[in-house]
């Protein structure tokens, strides 16, 4: 299928008063052309400053000090603040987590619409007109120009999604990224935009990084998933490969939390490590039922299974010792 995106040696640090922070400690993932990558793990491990990162969406006192995102062969992370701007509207469309913050509240749909357009080259009053309706009527909205006349404040949560989804998808872009699409919406609507979302993608080839604390959303939307802990990736694979046979404590632990309709819920327990004061060795090994010796001292390496399944994890290593 060929790689569209390729992330490589990602670290992103805030400097606070109280130290630096280590958000994203070198991640490497991969999206392929036509392909939804799941982005999942607990609120706090990484995920959106990760894809804000790629996105040129992070402000001081956080920087990027490290890596590559390469785009369709071109580093984001050396691109200017425009160059990124340009192709964040027409080659990456963004869907943020909320909705209201991603609409301005003062100006009418319409003319966001056409200032996105404006900013692409299309000017004429009814040429924005048509083709807002057209990516409206897209997205489910059966009234178009109602809404585009309206002020975001006067829609529904779900309603202000499926703008934001138009307003993403308007100048077809061949990649989506969505950062918890479907915070705060009730059960029912969060399965209308995510089905919305991946049919948008589906129907017209494009790939789709989507971050999500929920592995049931991965396991219902995404084709490969990548797992992320303390700022770190600890696991990624196809989404069969690796819901089916986890590898990594951690993503076991996650599995075991889904909710089952019948069983008792299971929490995880025990606390995120410190991400100012960054734990050597394995940051799960607080948590981690199987830790040993060298978890505390040894950064583990890549495992990579035949299936390209890979996870980083020093079990098999002691497995492989004790033969
Ligand atoms: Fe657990 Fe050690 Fe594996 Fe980390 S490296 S997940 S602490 S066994
Ligand atoms: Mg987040």
């Amino acid at each position: 299928a060929g790689r569209l995106l390729e992330v490589s040696g990602l670290t992103t640090r805030f400097d606070t008063p109280d130290g630096l922070v280590h958000a994203v400690n070198g991640v490497d993932f991969h999206v392929d052309r036509a392909e939804i990558v799941g982005v999942v793990g607990e609120s706090g491990c990484g995920k959106s400053v990760t894809i804000r990162s790629i996105l040129g969406l992070v402000r001081p006192p956080g920087r990027v000090v490290d890596g590559t995102a390469r785009f369709d062969g071109v580093d984001l992370l050396g691109l200017r603040r425009t160059e990124l701007r340009r192709l964040r509207g027409k080659d990456i469309g963004f869907i943020a987590q909320n909705p209201f913050s991603a609409l301005n509240p003062v100006m009418r749909i319409h003319r966001q619409f056409a200032t996105i357009m404006a900013a692409h080259g299309v000017k004429a009053d009814g040429e924005v007109r048509d083709r807002a309706r057209t990516a409206l009527t897209d997205v489910g909205i059966a009234g178009p120009d109602r809404v585009l006349d309206g002020y975001a404040h006067q829609l529904s949560g779900g309603m202000a999604q499926r703008v934001v989804i138009a307003m993403a998808m308007l100048l077809n872009p061949t990649f989506v990224i969505a950062d918890e699409p479907t915070t705060g919406l009730d059960l029912t609507v969060q399965r209308q935009i995510l089905d919305l979302i991946r049919r948008l993608v589906r129907e017209h080839d494009r790939s789709m990084l989507l971050v999500t604390h929920d592995l049931g959303v991965v396991a219902q939307y995404c084709d490969r998933v990548v797992v992320m802990y303390a700022g770190k990736v600890i696991e990624h694979g196809t989404v069969r490969d690796v819901l089916k046979d986890p590898r990594h404590p951690y993503t076991q632990a996650l599995i075991r939390a889904i909710p089952r309709p019948g069983e008792p819920l299971v929490h995880l327990t025990g606390r995120l490590p410190d991400l100012i004061d960054y734990p050597s060795g394995c940051p799960f090994r607080a948590r981690c039922p199987h830790a040993f010796e060298p978890c505390a001292q040894v950064v583990p390496a890549a495992v990579t299974e035949p299936s390209g399944q890979t996870y980083w994890c020093h079990l098999p290593q002691e497995r492989e010792a004790a033969r």
